[in-house]
C-alpha cells in the first residue's frame, strides 16, 4: 500500500505541482497544508511528509517529523550553511531525503559528470554553461554550483579554480581552471551543460528542464523510497542508486 503523503507548502508552485504529479502517479495525498493550517493534526493521517515551503518553516516541520517518527522529503532551499548543518543533525534522527534538485535527469547528470571528470582527466578542459529565465535573481544556479563542486572534487581543485565568465586579455586557459557561464533570458526553466574539451574531441553533457513537474515527480519517488529506509539523511543519488 503506497504511503499517504502530507504536502507542506501546498498552495505554492511546487505544492501544486506535487498534487498534480501525485494524481498522475495514482498516489494518495492524505493532507495538504499551507500557512496557518493544522500541521500536527494533518500529520496523524499521513505516513510521509513532503516539504517544499519556506526555509523559515523547515525546523518546525522537521522537529515534528522526528517527534512523530514520520519519514520526510525536504525540497525547500535557501538555508544558510550553519543553519543547514544544524538541520541536518536534527534530520539524522528520522528517515529523510534532502536534495537541492529532485530532477531524476539532473541527478544522473551529476553522476555522469563525476565519472567523465575522473575518466577524462585534466587534459580535458571543463566548462559549465547554464541558462535560466529572465526573472532568476542569483547566478550561477545552485545546480551549476553542485556540478562545479563535483568536478573540483574529482580534480582536487579549490574554489579559486572557478572562472566566472571571461573578459578582456585573460591569457591562455590553464588546465587547473573551470569556467562557469550564466545566460539569462525568456522563460527557460533551467538548462545545464558540462563541457569537457581536449585537442581533437569534445564531450558535452546537457540537461534541459521544461516543466516543474520533474522536481515533483522526483520528490514523490523519494517519498515512496524513504518510508522503507532506516533513520538517516539521504539524497537523490541514494534514491536512484547512483552511489
Ligand atoms: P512558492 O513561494 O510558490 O510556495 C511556497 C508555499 O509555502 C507558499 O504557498 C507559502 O504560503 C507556503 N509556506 C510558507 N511558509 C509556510 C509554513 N510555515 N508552513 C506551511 N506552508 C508555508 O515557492 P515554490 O516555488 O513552490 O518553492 C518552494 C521551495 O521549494 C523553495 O524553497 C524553492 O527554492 C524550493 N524548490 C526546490 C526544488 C528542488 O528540486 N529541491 C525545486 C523547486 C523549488
Amino acid at each position: 500500500m503506497p504511503p499517504r503523503i502530507l504536502i507542506n507548502g501546498s498552495k505554492g508552485r511546487m505544492g501544486q505541482a506535487l498534487a498534480a504529479a501525485a494524481k498522475e502517479l495514482d498516489l494518495t495525498v492524505g493532507a495538504a497544508v499551507d500557512v496557518g493550517d493544522d500541521l500536527v493534526g494533518a500529520l496523524a493521517s499521513c505516513e510521509v511528509v513532503v516539504d517544499f515551503s519556506s526555509p523559515l518553516a523547515t525546523r518546525t516541520v522537521l522537529e515534528l517529523a522526528v517527534a512523530k517518527k514520520k519519514p520526510i522529503v525536504l525540497g525547500t532551499t535557501g538555508h544558510s550553511a550553519p543553519e543547514k548543518a544544524q538541520l541536518l543533525a536534527l534530520a539524522s534522527n528520522v528517515s529523510c531525503v534532502w536534495a537541492g534538485n529532485f530532477s531524476v535527469g539532473v541527478n544522473l547528470l551529476f553522476a555522469l559528470s563525476r565519472r567523465a571528470a575522473a575518466v577524462l582527466g585534466s587534459d580535458y578542459d571543463a566548462e559549465v554553461v547554464e541558462m535560466h529565465h529572465r526573472f532568476k535573481k542569483d547566478a550561477p544556479s545552485g545546480t551549476a554550483e553542485r556540478l562545479l563542486e563535483i568536478i573540483r572534487e574529482e580534480r582536487k581543485l579549490g574554489p579559486d579554480a572557478l572562472r566566472h565568465g571571461r573578459h578582456g586579455i585573460t591569457g591562455e586557459r590553464t588546465p587547473t581552471e573551470i569556467g562557469i557561464h550564466s545566460l539569462r533570458g525568456g522563460d527557460v526553466v533551467g538548462d545545464h551543460t558540462v563541457i569537457f574539451a581536449a585537442l581533437g574531441e569534445r564531450l558535452e553533457l546537457t540537461h534541459k528542464a521544461s516543466d516543474r513537474g520533474i522536481f515533483a515527480r522526483g520528490a514523490l519517488r523519494a517519498a515512496q523510497w524513504v518510508v522503507a529506509q532506516p533513520p538517516g539523511v539521504y539524497d537523490m543519488q541514494d534514491v536512484l542508486g547512483l552511489k
